[in-house]
């Protein structure tokens, strides 16, 4: 239904989405998930059409946007991030207006407007002003803009940002019922709201795929390969963190409590071989860390995740490090060479002239 290919945004010099390719079966729900910043908004932006990409391509149904881009949008409903709804008009009148912008003929309009106005369950706020209704029935009323059009994909842009848990719950559930209606995508930065309605996760970190896999898959490898083991040191042991941060099958950690004698931390450990708590005994016992308590735990999937984005964003560092370094060392040399050679200097200048 959707081909992404080698899709790439860049805002100047800067690479917000880098190279990503992925595709989406008809009915499917897909979650985009990352932190902010990892590039959701601005890959859903190209595949509604409302920005150009800078390269690659997205076939909707066939049909590449970039040479079909009015057919390709009338596929879609889209909700945006932060809803730009007209607050002066009611409920009614946006709908009516967003079934204009669509091209929705006159004498199909009352009733495709009632459908969706039934569909996302509004009926007794349509002729209620938008500034006067809450915020969780706005996020209703932009799905109902989204849908009017009688679209075959929707995409939703972090659709619970802002609600109340109640809301979230119902906006969650509406959602779920879109399930062989519309193929979905929906963006957000929080795991268990993906994987609560999602068939399929894309995990999208610093304008790249991370991951994709569907949602059962995640659940049942990603928390599967790592471990959560809990230690309490005594604070005398100040080299805790230095020694940690060097054991490979640790991808992070945090400190959870601390007190006067003692600091718990919460290490997120990938599978070994081994019982975990074994390699960290030896580990720490050769570094002379007092160790007060050591309690393991299954990961969840939220764990998993976040050791998916550190392990990433860490690796990604190290990657631009070495690059940088890799650059130092080239401008050094070329110094060098220029520096035991100034005659090229002059030749340089002259050229230029
Ligand atoms: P997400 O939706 O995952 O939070 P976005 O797609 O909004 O991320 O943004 C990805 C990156 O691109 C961010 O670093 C953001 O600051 C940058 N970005 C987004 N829009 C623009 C723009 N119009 N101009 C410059 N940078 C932008
Ligand atoms: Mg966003």
């Amino acid at each position: 239904m959707i081909e992404v290919k080698n899709l790439t945004k860049k805002y100047g010099t800067f690479e917000a989405v880098k190279g990503i390719s992925f595709s989406i079966e008809k009915g499917e729900i897909v979650g985009f998930l990352g932190p902010n910043g990892a590039g959701k908004s601005t890959t859903m932006n190209m595949i509604t059409g409302f920005i150009e990409p800078t390269e690659g391509s997205i076939i909707v149904d066939g049909y590449d946007i970039e040479k079909r881009p009015r057919l390709v949008k009338q596929k879609i409903g889209y909700m945006p991030e932060n809803v730009p709804l007209y607050k002066e008009l009611t409920v009614r009148e946006f709908i009516n207006y967003m079934a204009d912008l669509r091209g929705i003929k006159r004498s199909e309009k009352k009733e495709k407007i009632n459908k969706v106005i039934d569909e996302v369950g509004i009926k007794n706020v349509q002729n209620k002003l938008i500034s006067n209704i809450s915020r969780g029935y706005r996020q209703r009323v932009s799905l109902a803009g989204a849908l009017v059009g009688n679209p075959e994909i929707l995409i939703l842009d972090e659709p619970t940002v802002g609600l109340d848990p109640k809301q979230v719950v119902e906006i969650r559930n509406l959602i779920k019922s879109f399930k062989g209606k519309y193929t979905v995508i929906l963006s957000s930065h929080i795991l268990s709201e993906v994987s609560n309605m999602c068939d399929k996760i894309i995990v999208i970190n610093n304008g790249k795929i991370v991951k994709i896999d569907s949602t059962q898959n995640l659940i049942n490898t990603e928390s599967k390969n790592s471990k959560i083991v809990y230690v309490t040191v005594d604070n005398e042991s100040s080299n805790f963190e230095t020694v940690v941060k060097k054991l490979k099958f640790v991808s992070s950690f945090d400190i959870v409590s601390i007190d006067s004698t003692s600091k718990t931390y919460k290490l997120n450990c990938k599978e070994t071989n081994n019982d975990i708590r074994k390699d960290l005994s030896k580990a720490f016992s050769k570094e002379n860390i007092i160790v007060l308590e050591m309690k393991l735990e299954e990961a969840t999937l939220e764990d998993a995740f976040i050791d998916i984005i550190d392990t990433n964003t860490r690796e990604n560092k190290i990657r631009e490090e070495k690059l940088a370094r890799q650059k130092a060392v080239k401008i050094k040399l070329s110094l060098r060479e220029r520096l035991s050679n100034p005659n090229k200097i002059k030749n340089n200048k002259g050229g230029r002239k």
